[in-house]
């Protein structure tokens, strides 16, 4: 039987799990200290209105700078921060200094947006909404320039819960975007309970220059059902991944009014994207409508 066969069933700890264990544990601890030391900073990723070409916001992506291992990817980090609970204090930092710097760069463009991600288990915090409300009274920012991003695995944990959650949010003012859209599971079925205001369709929808024609075809089917989808539930799509010039103008035919991606912009340091943003044209001030100097 099975059972008694079952050498292969027990998990043994096996040298390279006992090794990925300690990475884990280096990493946690390595995460605690830079945590204290502010060893953490933000990207911003401009999202471009695609009707005007005009900026419309940022996605504030987190940088970490490991002192032996250098640039460590989120993908990487997230996980562990999440696991140890140290991303409830990250994402708090990220939080308040999102909306420090989108408080600042108001004046050089009222209205300009900034989009924050948030993990499962950070808005699955009770006290969520109350940090969310301190970080944009510390930052005087308008609650409407914030945006929240969050993927459809924090949704679905628990959907009642969830729903009463972002209603909690939606009455401060910010807006709820749904990231990575498509890519997790029961889509469809979410959008008609949960309270949001955007939709990020997934980056691995666009057809990419490598594929078949039919499987560009496929592709491109599917990215125009989604903006319909999308528009017909009246929620801001914003197409993500937008590396090529075609990527960019087959979402602009389709009606898609928003995209990120490297083709539009990569993530940069808060200086350099300021030099983007865009003075509100003031009628007769030739001075304020002169374009952002470029540093
Ligand atoms: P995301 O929220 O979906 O962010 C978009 C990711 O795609 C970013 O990766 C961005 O650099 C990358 N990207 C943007 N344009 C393109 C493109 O044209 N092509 C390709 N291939 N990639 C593009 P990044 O910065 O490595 O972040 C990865 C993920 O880590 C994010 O996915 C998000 O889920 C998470 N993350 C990043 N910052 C935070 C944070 O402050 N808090 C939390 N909880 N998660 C974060
Ligand atoms: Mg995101
Ligand atoms: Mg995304
Ligand atoms: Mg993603």
């Amino acid at each position: 039987r099975a059972k008694q066969e079952g050498k292969n069933d027990v998990r043994t700890f096996s040298a390279p799990m006992a090794e990925e264990a300690s990475e884990r544990a280096e990493l946690e601890r390595d995460l605690r200290e830079a945590l204290g030391q502010q060893a953490f900073t933000l990207h911003y990723q401009p999202q471009v209105d695609l009707d005007t070409g005009t900026l419309r916001g940022f996605e504030a992506l987190l940088r970490w700078q490991h002192p032996v291992q250098g640039a460590v990817p989120p993908a990487k980090f997230i996980p562990v921060a999440e696991e140890s609970g140290l991303i409830v204090p990250l994402g708090t930092w990220v939080l308040r200094e999102a909306c420090r710097q989108a408080a600042a760069w108001q004046r050089r463009q009222p209205g300009v947006t900034v989009s924050v991600n948030v993990s499962p288990v950070q808005f699955n915090k009770q006290h969520f909404t109350a940090t969310v409300r301190e970080a944009l009274d510390a930052a005087g920012l308008p609650a409407r320039c914030l945006v929240l991003e969050l993927t459809e695995r924090t949704v679905l944990q628990d959907v009642a819960a969830a729903t009463r959650q972002l209603e909690r949010l939606r009455a401060l003012g910010v807006r709820i975007s749904l990231d990575d859209f498509g890519t997790g599971q029961s889509s469809l079925g979410l959008l008609r309970h949960i309270p949001i205001d955007d939709l990020k369709i997934d980056r691995s929808f666009l057809p990419q220059p490598g594929d078949t024609a039919p499987a560009q075809r496929k592709a491109s089917a599917l990215i125009a059902t989604l903006i319909t989808l999308g528009q017909a539930l009246q929620l801001h799509v914003v197409g993500e991944g937008v590396e090529t010039g075609e990527q960019r103008d087959l979402l602009a035919g389709l009606g898609c009014p928003a995209a990120q991606g490297y083709h539009l912009g990569r993530p940069m340091p808060a200086a350099q994207a300021e030099a983007l943003l865009t003075p509100a044209q003031a009628p007769g001030d030739p001075a304020r409508a002169a374009p952002a100097p470029v540093p």
